[in-house]
């Protein structure tokens, strides 16, 4: 077992090295996975997670178009993508987060800020899914702040 940091740096050397076109390629499968996956119509309200210019992220840009136009009742929220930003408010029947990697029980690894861990503190009704690249499985131990996912959408 990795601790957290150790893993959290080898998985984002990892990630830095994808092509344009291999974020693309997975995040498109990714979307298509997502939409046939989820039921969105049972939700109002969701949050996305806006994807770090340059990071190399699974990209949301294209389920934030996907959803404008077949559910076009839902409010998507989209996240701001500063590590500092203020929490959204209100509640939200999903939230969507980014993972730099993930394990076997759903944890997530983030950037190490812990953002997410204390936006969802204040959510517990949400449904919680972690988009993630198939790869970035890790074997790490959760820490007591570490708040599990319900699921994670991956390519694999
Ligand atoms: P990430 O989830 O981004 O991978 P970590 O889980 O390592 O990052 O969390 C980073 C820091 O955030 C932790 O050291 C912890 O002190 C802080 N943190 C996380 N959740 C909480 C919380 N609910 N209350 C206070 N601090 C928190
Ligand atoms: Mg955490």
């Amino acid at each position: 077992m990795k601790p957290k940091s150790l893993a959290r740096q080898s998985l984002l050397q990892k990630r830095t090295q994808l092509s344009l076109q291999q974020v693309r390629l997975t995040s498109q499968q990714i979307t298509q996975k997502l939409l046939q996956t989820i039921d969105f119509a049972q939700f109002s309200r969701i949050h996305l997670y806006t994807p770090l210019a340059g990071g190399n992220e699974v990209d949301t840009t294209m389920l934030q178009y996907e959803l404008t136009i077949r559910y076009p009742e839902l409010q998507v929220i989209m996240g701001s993508p500063r590590p500092q930003a203020a929490f959204p408010k209100g509640d939200f029947d999903a939230v969507f987060t980014p993972c730099v990697g993930f394990n076997r029980d759903g944890f997530r690894l983030g950037f190490g800020n812990g953002w997410y861990d204390r936006f969802l503190l204040g959510q517990p009704q949400a449904l919680k899914i972690g988009l993630a690249y198939a790869w970035s499985k890790v074997d790490f131990a959760p820490e007591p702040h570490d708040i599990p996912l319900d699921m994670i959408l991956t390519d694999g």
